[in-house]
């Protein structure tokens, strides 16, 4: 079996452009996202179309990754930023979009309530058009681990997309989910679950009303942003489930994956692995896939 039945066989893009928009969580700014249909074989391309962006285009790709806490961001050569793309590539993965341009009118994508699921529904109304192409699914051969201290992350061959992931909380212990990733279980159960913060740095200024002159989290609010203190949320309506933070690690995971190219196939086993190790992961796998091309 190369691929498995739940997922669509032929590329797709968006039927006619999606638009979102809204602060990011990072930088604070509006920015207004719209994702055009693209043709077969292009894979995901972003564009900035602001001023401060130079009209800098790259395709979505863990290679032009660099290194920022607690996002995933994408860097061109002339320095215009890619900034939060997780949250829509796991999006695009779950409404099977494998060519689209992304316009953004500034660097970060917006946080919406800090799930994916405003970004699907966007995504959704555009509806997905059929290409005359067959999807390239990423079928993953020979188990690989990337460990950093306690934490790993590994995949391994299977016939389907399985995520394995086990989160370790202060105060809220060990949370664990288990099952296959398909583009109807990610909308059902992933896609929800907000992105969330401890406290423990930024209650003080949380108190005082400071929250924006933390350069880190600048748009965060109680409106996108799940805020922990200790065992408790402080968020209206606390937790959508007992493991939001857990399941949002998976829509980070997903979207992380997705910057290697078309759906992967096979079982990922995660213990509180970050974009970092999510990207560390991707890097061994193309690694693996080189040194099996010279020796064959
Ligand atoms: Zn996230």
């Amino acid at each position: 079996m190369t691929s498995p039945s739940t997922f669509n066989m032929r590329q797709g893009t968006v039927r006619q452009p999606a638009s979102f928009a809204g602060i990011g969580l990072h930088t604070g700014r509006h920015t207004q996202v719209t994702v055009m249909p693209a043709p077969a074989g292009q894979g995901i391309r972003f564009r900035r179309t602001d001023k401060g962006g130079k009209g800098a285009e790259l395709q979505a790709d863990w290679r032009h990754c660099v290194d920022f806490p607690r996002c995933t961001m994408m860097q061109a050569p002339g320095g215009a930023k890619f900034q939060t793309i997780e949250h829509l590539m796991a999006a695009l993965f779950a409404l099977e979009i494998d060519n689209a341009t992304v316009l953004m009118d500034g660097q970060e994508v917006p946080i919406m309530d800090g799930s994916a699921a405003p970004l699907v529904e966007a995504i959704a109304a555009a509806g997905r058009a059929e290409q005359d192409a067959p999807r390239q699914f990423r079928k993953i051969e020979r188990a690989l681990t990337v460990t950093d201290n306690r934490i790993s992350l590994s995949v391994e061959p299977a016939d389907r997309f399985i995520i394995d992931y086990t989160l370790e909380l202060p105060y809220w212990g060990t949370q664990h989910w288990a099952g296959e990733v398909t583009p109807e279980s990610f909308r059902r159960d992933i896609c929800y679950a907000r992105t969330y913060g401890i406290l423990s740095v930024i209650w003080p200024a949380l108190i005082l009303g400071k929250l924006r002159l933390i350069p880190l989290v600048r748009g965060a609010s109680l409106g996108n942003a799940l805020l922990m203190y200790k065992d408790r949320v402080l968020n209206k309506g606390g937790l959508k489930s007992p493991d939001e933070f857990l399941r949002h690690r998976i829509i980070d995971l997903v979207g992380d994956l997705a910057l290697g190219g078309g759906p992967l196939i096979g079982k990922v086993t995660a213990f509180c692995s970050n974009h970092k190790h999510n990207r560390a992961l991707l890097r061994a796998i193309e690694a693996e896939k080189t040194a099996e091309l010279r020796a064959s």
